[in-house]
């Protein structure tokens, strides 16, 4: 097994080579499927012609990458950003399977992403880049395939308009294609929260297992998208005090703590800046934040935000990870040596795919669950999944980080067993 060092600290693509390969370690994997394991199944590059409001036409760059099929069709996200790079989508479709792996749902991991800044972009424009790059892939995808969802940048919205395009180019309707969709197309009662519900179901395991009440346990969240804002909301609605709050533009820190229905309405509602919320407590910057008072801190907005030069000034005795890879893995060790009770991206954002997964069965079945069925179940998901990734950690002496990784490796590595390489 050859020695990876993160010679970039800011690569994601090198933060999640070493956890793979720190618990591959660990568990002696054997050489070949540590190699089968380490890289994607395939890597797509697109190019997007797309004609601009004002006549001018511009070529984005899109990817998907689809890192595993061992354990089913290739699961993951389409990123709208402009700092998508190769190598993230690559980090982020490898998490992807073994995110799924650890919260044990059949599907592999993938991920796609096109270079651009939707906030630039018109409503018609990220229509058209969305049905050109959805054309370009639509070989490549599908229900059987590999099923985008939303992610950083893109909505609902956006995977309807997939959907559509990829259901013209087939000549039926394939709602089974995306998942992240509006309910009145096939979404899933209670996907939009899935990730936040996710985050507040593995934090109750968390305070549950450290002892603390809900009620005196402050939370820092950083991020207010899909999932941190709901996050925040749902943990405010459970008793917990979210006494920090953030998003790209600043951050405001209150230890009387926010009153989340308010501050939802405020900035979603009526679309104004997080950080002007009135009575909002000190303003500070959106990175800041993290390092401030509090018991839990989520970070639930972008990679590399806890890094070796900063996690010393983390307060917080929990970090739940919202976002994913919002911790570098050169700052894991620090984080670890000041006894942070870590609940990896890889298990606590995956109420996501989770209710994606739920929200396939019930595309391809045509029958459609009651909120509170979905709910129930991602309980069950999440609370198995945490016990099982603590389980791991005792068992191997090993960080909760590297026991997600140990326990989603010997589920890849398990099926790739009975079934075999193709070599
Ligand atoms: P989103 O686009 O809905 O929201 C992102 C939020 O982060 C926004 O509030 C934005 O202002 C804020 N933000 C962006 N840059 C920031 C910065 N530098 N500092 C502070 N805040 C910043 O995205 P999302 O869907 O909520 O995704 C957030 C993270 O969660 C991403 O890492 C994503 O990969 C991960 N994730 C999302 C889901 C999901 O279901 N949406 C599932 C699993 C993981």
């Amino acid at each position: 097994m050859p020695t990876l060092i993160a010679h970039n600290e800011f690569n994601v693509y090198e933060s999640a080579e070493a956890r793979f390969e720190s618990a591959a370690r660990r568990i002696g994997l054997e050489d070949g499927l540590y190699r089968f394991m380490r890289y994607p199944n395939k890597e797509i590059t697109v190019y997007i012609p797309v004609t601009m409001d004002n006549g001018r036409l511009e070529v984005f760059i899109g990817y998907r990458v689809q890192h595993s099929i061992v354990r089913g069709p290739c699961k993951g996200g389409i990123r709208f950003a402009p700092d998508v790079t190769l190598d993230e989508v690559r980090a982020l479709a490898s998490w992807m399977t073994w995110k799924c792996a650890v919260v044990n749902i059949p599907f592999g991991g993938a991920k796609g992403g096109v270079i651009c800044d939707p906030r630039k972009l018109s409503h018609g424009e990220i229509e058209r880049i969305t049905r050109r790059y959805t054309a370009e892939l639509s070989d490549w995808i599908g229900p059987e395939r590999d099923v985008p969802a939303p992610d950083l940048g893109t909505n609902e919205q956006t995977m309807a308009w997939v959907m559509d395009t990829y259901s013209m180019h087939y000549h039926h309707t394939v709602t089974g294609v995306v998942t992240g969709k509006p309910i009145d197309i096939g979404g899933s009662r209670g996907r939009r929260e899935a990730t936040g519900r996710g985050v507040l179901l593995v934090c109750d395991k968390a305070v549950e297992k450290l002892g603390w009440k809900r009620e005196s346990t402050r939370v820092i969240v950083q991020g207010f998208g899909n999932v941190g804002s709901i996050a925040a909301l749902l943990m405010h609605q459970a008793g917990y005090k979210i006494v920090g709050v953030a998003d790209v533009a600043g951050a405001l820190y209150n230890e009387a703590g926010f009153d989340l229905p308010k501050l939802m309405d405020w900035v979603h509602a009526q679309s104004r800046p997080l950080a002007e919320f009135p009575a909002g407590g000190t303003r500070l910057s959106s990175q800041e934040v993290l390092f401030q008072p509090c018991e839990i801190v989520v970070p639930a907005a972008i990679e590399n935000q806890i890094t070796s030069e900063n996690a010393h000034r983390l307060q917080a005795r929990v970090l739940c990870e919202g976002a994913n890879g919002p911790c570098t893995a050169m700052a894991d060790e620090i984080v670890d040596k000041k006894g942070i009770f870590v609940i990896p991206d890889i298990l606590a954002n995956a109420g996501g795919v989770t209710v994606s997964y739920f929200e396939w069965v019930q595309d391809r079945q045509g029958y459609f669950w009651r909120e509170r069925e979905v709910n129930e179940r991602l309980k069950d998901v999440m609370e198995h999944s945490f016990d099982e990734v603590v389980r791991y950690a005792e068992i191997h002496s090993v960080s909760n980080r590297i026991a997600a990784y140990i326990l989603a490796i010997d589920r890849v590595a398990s099926v790739l067993k009975l079934r075999g390489i193709y070599a």
